[in-house]
């Protein structure tokens, strides 16, 4: 599986001090292999695997990175770019009414994506919306959207008997101008494969319409065949747009890449629910974790980056690899790192489900954060540095200056001294004595 994939990334490249071209050759394979699976056309894969390697050779390594997670973070930042940067919202600065042409195959969804839309405008931009169907093919189309509109509170513009898409088209937008509408959103009919009688008909449209906003709506369980239907859309129509619906299904986000790739264009909403309320705003960096299959692993590795001072956190590494002049002020920096992150509870929420249950089995909460510091900060320098002067008196000191009990105090300087021989044992035994040394 693919956060199977990635971990083997990250140990491939373990004790590699740089990212170069011969290390990554195994990484990159995995990354190719692990888009594959998550349903990415072929030729994104192939252009996305030679970004990746032209950025991560040569990559400087953080001290607190490992280089496996460098090139995660390599490839998280590539498949972000790829997806258009930064999340791009809906253009609606037009004289009203601001025309929304949905166009896309049939079951893509188009209907339901238009009520949608219709009650996030209304809702979330105060908009008044007029809602119109041309698809004379299917009443039972027409009376989707009818019902949608209702359900919405967004108008809804009937059609007359024997009209054409292009005549409805134009009778809604006039009545969309006489009744003061911000926004007319026009949902067109689909059919099952790419048809050219399908094309020419959304191609009038899009002419005689002149929506500020033509959004192409596909199906995200589509994979590799979105490919297809979004290269046809997009030559045959000025797309500004895409709608990626069914993502609450076990769709691997491939398609987000591959669509955004061959259109152009970005992806505006992802649908996510059935219901009307699934509809969100698309964020380039959720999906590429969600292509990663790695939780928010990488949201970690992102704030550990921004939260780490470099230079301390290699005097600390130093010091926690050798044992030696392990002392309580680099107990509390520790600490403090974990509290930079947000804390462990914000930690925990980012870490995959497993991990997260083996982490708070361990049982370190931000209360304890908050007591550890408190009880280092009421220590003198001369205590933190050799706190084996620490006597009951001093001990009654240090607890009454930090509002705890003795016994809390006893507490943390067990887990400090628990810490430093695991460190010892770290480096003098290896893994396997310290997980005998866990075990007993
Ligand atoms: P259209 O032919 O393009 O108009 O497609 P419809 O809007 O009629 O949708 C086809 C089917 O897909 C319907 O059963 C919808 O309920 C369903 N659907 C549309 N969007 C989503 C979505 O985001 N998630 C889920 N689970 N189902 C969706
Ligand atoms: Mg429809």
């Amino acid at each position: 599986n693919l956060t199977g994939r990635l971990s083997d990334v990250i140990k491939t490249l373990k004790g590699e001090a740089r990212l170069t071209e011969s290390n990554i050759q195994k990484a990159l394979r995995e990354v190719r292999l692990a888009l594959l699976e998550a349903d990415v056309a072929l030729p994104v894969v192939k252009d996305l695997i030679a970004r990746v390697k032209e950025k991560a050779i040569g990559h400087e390594v953080m001290s607190s990175l490992t280089p496996g997670q460098a090139f995660v973070g390599v490839v998280h930042q590539e498949l972000i770019s790829i997806m258009g940067g930064e999340k791009e919202d809906l253009n609606l600065s037009t004289t009203p009414p601001a025309v929304i042409l949905m166009a896309g195959l049939q079951g893509a969804g188009k209907t339901t994506s238009s009520g949608k839309l219709a009650k996030w405008l209304i809702e979330q931009k105060k908009k008044k919306v007029l809602l119109v169907s041309c698809d004379i093919y299917r009443p039972a189309a027409i009376h989707q959207l009818e019902l949608l509109a209702t359900q919405t509170g967004a108008d809804f513009f009937p059609v007359q008997n024997g009209q054409k898409p292009g005549e409805i088209g134009a009778a809604a937008l006039d009545y969309a101008r006489k009744h003061h509408h911000d926004v007319l959103i026009v949902d067109t009919a689909g059919r099952l494969g790419i048809d050219e009688a399908m094309m020419n008909e959304i191609s009038e449209l899009e002419t005689l319409l002149n929506p500020i906003e033509t959004l192409f709506v596909v199906d995200a369980m589509q994979g590799q065949d979105a490919v297809n239907t979004a290269k046809a859309f997009s030559e045959a129509l000025p797309l500004t747009g895409v709608v990626l619906t069914k993502l609450d299904g076990d769709a691997r986000g491939g398609a987000a890449l591959s669509v955004k790739h061959v259109t152009g264009k970005p992806i505006k909403f992802t649908g996510i629910a059935e219901k009307l309320t699934g509809l969100e705003t698309f964020h380039p960096d959720r999906m590429a974790s969600r292509i990663l299959g790695m939780g928010d692993v990488l949201g970690l590795i992102e704030e550990a980056q921004r939260s780490t001072d470099e230079h301390e956190a290699k005097k600390l590494m130093q010091k926690v690899k050798s044992g030696k002049g392990f002392d309580l002020n680099d107990f509390k920096a520790q600490f403090q790192q974990m509290k930079k992150m947000g804390g462990m509870s914000a930690m925990l929420d980012k870490l995959p489900a497993q991990l997260s249950q083996a982490a708070q089995n361990v049982n370190v909460d931000d209360k304890v954060i908050n007591r550890t510091e408190a009880i280092i900060n009421s220590m003198t320098q001369q205590e933190r540095v050799k706190p084996e002067i620490l006597k009951a008196s001093r001990k009654r000191r240090i607890a009454a200056g930090a509002g705890v009990s003795v016994q809390e105090v006893n507490r943390l300087l067990s887990q400090f001294d628990q810490a430093k021989k695991m460190m010892k044992m770290m480096n003098k035994g290896g893994m396997s004595k310290m997980m005998r040394g866990l075990k007993g």
